[in-house]
């Protein structure tokens, strides 16, 4: 159920005669994604409803509608294996704007889950993540493809804009 890929993103065919060898083309409809809370990688089979899965590590739900608070050591597993472009909202309990956008950044994970996984990055908690994206003002949003920061923009935003901002930014 839990599995790390060597590399995170190549579903590679295992050698023939492994547990997963007669399975190489159902392999490749697997989605890796990172539990939230655990971190661990999860291989789901494409047609499993990802909204509905549970991680097989911690038994957490995947998804349930909400950013998950993220950590240093979480996101860069999110970073490494997630098959998922990742939306981040960096934040602060300090600020205004920024307690003022969570509910419509939490209404945006109602829209984007499971395409993209919506996370909170707390800039007081992990102020060296902060630090590594130069994060210079709050809130801003970062979103992450392929293990790279794909756009950054800073300022609040309702729903509606975080949503066309992330879809206009990975051309769906
Ligand atoms: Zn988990």
């Amino acid at each position: 159920m839990v599995t790390r890929l060597p590399d995170g993103k190549s579903a590679q065919p295992p050698p023939a005669g492994t547990a997963d060898g007669p399975a190489d083309a159902y392999m490749l409809c697997m989605s890796h994604l990172v539990c939230p809370r655990c971190g661990a990688t999860n291989r789901l089979p494409a047609e499993r409803p990802a909204l509905k899965a549970r991680c097989g590590q911690c038994r957490q739900p995947l998804f349930d509608g909400q950013p998950a608070a993220t950590t240093a050591a979480l996101f860069d597993k999110h970073l490494k294996n997630d098959e998922i472009p990742l939306l981040v909202d960096a934040w602060a309990a300090w600020c205004g704007p920024c307690r003022a956008m969570a509910p419509q950044f939490a209404l945006a994970a109602g829209r984007l889950e499971p395409a993209v996984r919506l996370l909170k990055l707390d800039t007081e908690a992990e102020p060296a993540l902060a630090a590594r994206y130069q994060i210079r003002s709050i809130p801003t949003l970062l979103l992450f493809q392929g293990g790279r920061l794909l756009a950054q923009q800073a300022g609040a935003m309702d729903a509606g804009r975080i949503e066309a901002w992330a879809r206009q930014q990975l051309g769906r």
